[in-house]
């Protein structure tokens, strides 16, 4: 006997999708767009979006035999730190998204797996799970604040940006020191 486990999902959550309004016949079609709060720790380790940001949902919600195909995008800004340098990176991302959610009880319920493919929970959709998964995956694991970004100099921690280009750390060589005394007297 199915089993009918009570819809867990909160219809006027930001990142959850109400598709009660989208007929069950295939073909029919609904578009969502709405900017949300980001919700919290939406990123990795050194870049993320912060949390609250504006999200831009772009979505198309397309009724299959199975369930609602959910496609689109979602976008919004970036905050993190270069991974050289330390400096602040402010960017924004936009992702992808295109995922089946099926309907409960349906074949494809009952024959997938859930990480195949997405569920249903009565009418409601949760997104965040898809949105999550595709925004860390777009996210660069080591960010930098340019491509070329020469990052700190070992001996002083100082961006070698802000030094000048012969910025040097070497002890000059005692016996060199000495001659260039030599070279100064007879001057
Ligand atoms: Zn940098
Ligand atoms: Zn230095």
């Amino acid at each position: 006997m199915p089993k009918h486990v009570p819809s867990s999902l909160n219809p006027r959550s930001p990142l959850v999708l109400d598709t009660r309004d989208l007929p069950r016949r295939p073909g029919a079609l609904r578009t969502v767009k709405r900017v949300v709060p980001a919700p919290e720790d939406l990123g990795v380790e050194l870049i993320g979006v912060p949390a609250g940001a504006d999200l831009d949902l772009d979505l198309r919600l397309e009724s299959v035999s199975e369930g609602v195909l959910v496609s689109g995008t979602v976008s919004g800004p970036i905050k993190g730190e270069c991974g050289r340098c330390l400096r602040e990176i402010d960017d924004s991302v936009a992702v992808n998204i295109q995922e089946l959610y099926a309907y409960e009880n349906s074949t494809t319920d009952t024959t997938t797996d859930e990480d195949e493919v997405g569920r249903m929970q009565g009418d409601l959709i949760d997104l965040e799970p898809a949105l999550r998964d595709a925004v860390v995956l777009t996210l660069p694991t080591n960010p930098l604040c340019r491509e070329d970004c020469p990052g700190l100099c070992p001996e002083c921690g100082v961006r070698w940006d802000e030094l000048p280009a012969d910025h040097s750390h070497q002890q000059v060589d005692p016996r060199w020191a000495a001659l260039s005394q030599l070279t100064r007297k007879e001057e």
